[in-house]
Order: C-alpha cells, then sequence, then structure tokens
C-alpha cells in the first residue's frame, strides 16, 4: 500500500467498536481463514465439535479465567447475541416477576437494559445521570436489601464516563462490562454476572461473554426457553448449538496476547497512561472541553468538544491527514470520542494529542 494525501499508510483507529485490535491478531485470524493450524482447512469451514476447535474453546475460556483470576463458582460462556441480548437473557434467568431488581442509569445502553428488565420483573431505578445528559456516576443512592441484584453499567462508552469505584452492597452485581473488561484489575469474583459483548475489548463481533457464578441460577420459577438459559450453556460448553467459532477464535489471539502483555494489570498501567494524556491536552488546550465530569472520567473512551461545529468538521479533517480515524461522537453526543482500548498504542494517543496542538497552531 502506498501513502496517499487521503488514505496515510498507518491509521490510528479510535472506533468506539467494532475497534481496534492488536496487529498480530489480525495476521493470525488472516492466516486462520486460509489455513487453521495447519489442517488444509478454513477456520471458517472447520466442524465446532472437533478436538481442535474443542481446544480452542478450552484455551479461551481457561485463558478468560487465568486472567480474571476466576474462582471455582464462576463459569465463562461464550454467546450469540451481543450484550444486547444479555439485557433480557439476565432477568430471564435471575429475575422472577413478583421480585425487583436494582438498576442503574448512567447511560443509554444502561436504560435499554431497564427497559427489557421491565418484561421480567420490577425494576427499581435506584439512580440517574440523565438529566444531565448522562456526564457524571451518581454517588448518593441507596439500594434495597431485597433488591434481586444490582444491575450497573462499568464503562459508559457513549458518554465517557467510567465507575472508578464498584459500589459496595450486599446485593448480588450484576454488570456490563463491555467496554472496559480487561482494561483494569477489579475483583471479577465479587460479581455474581458479568456480560460483555467481545468486539470492544475482547476480539470480533458476533460472540459475547457472559461470567457467571453458577450458584446464582436455578432460583426462579419461570420456565426458560432452552437457548436462553445460563445452566444449559454451561452443561454444554458454550456448544450447545453451532457456536461463532470465528469469532471466538479472534476471542483466544487476543486473550493470548493479553497474556503476553502481562495480563490486565500491565494493560491497566498502560490504559492509565494513555487516557492520562489525553485528557491533559483536553485540559490544557482552550480549543477543546471535555464532557465528562472529570472524577467520573471513562479511560476507554474520551469525549470532547469544541464550540463551533465548524471547527470540529475541520479538526476531524485535520485529524485524518495524520492518519486518525474513527474520532466522531455518538450521534447523540456529538463531538468528539476517542476510544483507547487495550490495543489502542500510546503512540497513537500522541498523534492525537500532536494533531491538537498543531491544530491550535494554525489558527494564531
Ligand atoms: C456496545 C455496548 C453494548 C451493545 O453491545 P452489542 O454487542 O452490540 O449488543 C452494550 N453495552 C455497552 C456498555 C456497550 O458499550
Amino acid at each position: 500500500m502506498t501513502a496517499t494525501k487521503e488514505q496515510p499508510v498507518l491509521l490510528h483507529n479510535f472506533n468506539a467498536g467494532p475497534s481496534i485490535l492488536p496487529k498480530t491478531v489480525f495476521e493470525q485470524a488472516a492466516a486462520a481463514i486460509l489455513n487453521f493450524e495447519q489442517s488444509g482447512l478454513s477456520i471458517l469451514e472447520f466442524g465446532h465439535r472437533t478436538p481442535e476447535f474443542t481446544a480452542v474453546m478450552a484455551e479461551a475460556r481457561g485463558l478468560l479465567r487465568e486472567l480474571m483470576h476466576l474462582d471455582e463458582n464462576h463459569e465463562v460462556l461464550f454467546l450469540h447475541g451481543g450484550a444486547s441480548t444479555q439485557f433480557m437473557q439476565v432477568p430471564m434467568n435471575l429475575l422472577d416477576a413478583k421480585e425487583s431488581a436494582a438498576y442503574t442509569d448512567t447511560d443509554v445502553w444502561g436504560a435499554k437494559a431497564i427497559k427489557e428488565a421491565r418484561l421480567f420483573g420490577k425494576v427499581d431505578v435506584v439512580c440517574s445521570s440523565k438529566e444531565k445528559n448522562y456526564n457524571f456516576i451518581p454517588k448518593d443512592f441507596a439500594v434495597p436489601n431485597d433488591a434481586k441484584y444490582l444491575h450497573i453499567t462499568t464503562n459508559n462508552t457513549i458518554y465517557g464516563t467510567q465507575w472508578q469505584k464498584i459500589p459496595r452492597t450486599s446485593n448480588s452485581m450484576v454488570a456490563d462490562m463491555s467496554s472496559d473488561i480487561l482494561s483494569r484489575v477489579l475483583d471479577f469474583n465479587s460479581f455474581d454476572l458479568i456480560y460483555a459483548g467481545a468486539q470492544k475489548n475482547l476480539g470480533a463481533a458476533g460472540v459475547n461473554i457472559v461470567v457467571v457464578n453458577k450458584n446464582i441460577l436455578g432460583k426462579i420459577k419461570r420456565a426458560i426457553p432452552t437457548m436462553m438459559d445460563y445452566r444449559n450453556h454451561i452443561k454444554e460448553d458454550s456448544m450447545l448449538n453451532t457456536p461463532p467459532v470465528f469469532a471466538i477464535y479472534v476471542c483466544l489471539l487476543n486473550l493470548r496476547w493479553v497474556k503476553a502483555q502481562g495480563g490486565v494489570a500491565a494493560l491497566e498501567k498502560r490504559n492509565i497512561e494513555k487516557a492520562a494524556l489525553l485528557y491533559r491536552e483536553i485540559d490544557e488546550n482552550p480549543l477543546f472541553t471535555g464532557t465528562a465530569a472529570k472524577e467520573d472520567r471513562s479511560k476507554m473512551n474520551v469525549c470532547f468538544v469544541m464550540e463551533d461545529p465548524l471547527m470540529e468538521e475541520r479538526f476531524e479533517a485535520f485529524a485524518r491527514t495524520r492518519g486518525i480515524v474513527a474520532i466522531r461522537g455518538h450521534r447523540s453526543v456529538g463531538g468528539f470520542r476517542a476510544s483507547l482500548y487495550n490495543a489502542l498504542p500510546l503512540s497513537s494517543v500522541e498523534v492525537l494529542v500532536q494533531a491538537m496542538r498543531d491544530f491550535s497552531n494554525s489558527l494564531n
């Protein structure tokens, strides 16, 4: 590929999802499409019940267990339907019609989870930041003791806020970690259920992971359709039907990369450094303003605006000439969103920060 003015060779992909993955993952996934592990067959035509693919599934599951330091009670599942299917599958499995669950309303995704949960039981929205366009994480709120579980969205992908501290309650904890899983060290065992779409920090779109404490299952009266019942997926090692073979394989490749980097703690250190660099520029450069409350700022999705929409267009075009792509904010927020997932190197953040400085200087 040759560089042109429109298409520099090296692109810095800040997309919110599907998002950047390590280059080695792309190379290995590409090789496996042509010839999966010297089998002479493509991974795309490979049987999911073969020993070779069973080994892929087992290794991916094992690596996730290891990287998250999961205990014996927690099961790891690879399912279809994205995080959005979990919005219904969680309450379908955990909440009886007469019971209530506590939900936090901290962004559009959390609001969607609330809407689905209402189909299955009572929902107690214990806090909301909606009135301030979801630009902060609520701090003072109470969770009723009898709430079956408390649901939080650990990182709010669209608005760029993140729970810095996971609320401590006596309730069972359920978390949507789609956009910050494996980006920071958390006590994952303190959650009874964690779910995440793979396409942000884990792998390719088409698979989502569910980590569930098996002891919380089977406590409700509702009949659950076969494909929706976590217990069936546990029993069949996530092979109740044909799993998303290729997406799981990409997950495995990425999990190997995470381990080789030194695991979650090592990545967290880098993520802190990347986010600090970009937020410093946002705070120091008068052309740009951060939209999230400072103490709640996400280290994964950095949201910022400029005063004038025309200026935003000019900056976007300027950044594009430096190879910076996909920094437009979500349509409900506007401005910019730079997603700094695990695979995004510090050097890409440096290029973005330099572009912000050079653009400022070019106006003087
Ligand atoms: C992207 C995202 C989702 C939706 O994921 P799908 O896999 O597209 O269903 C849900 N929650 C959060 C926090 C997200 O970032």
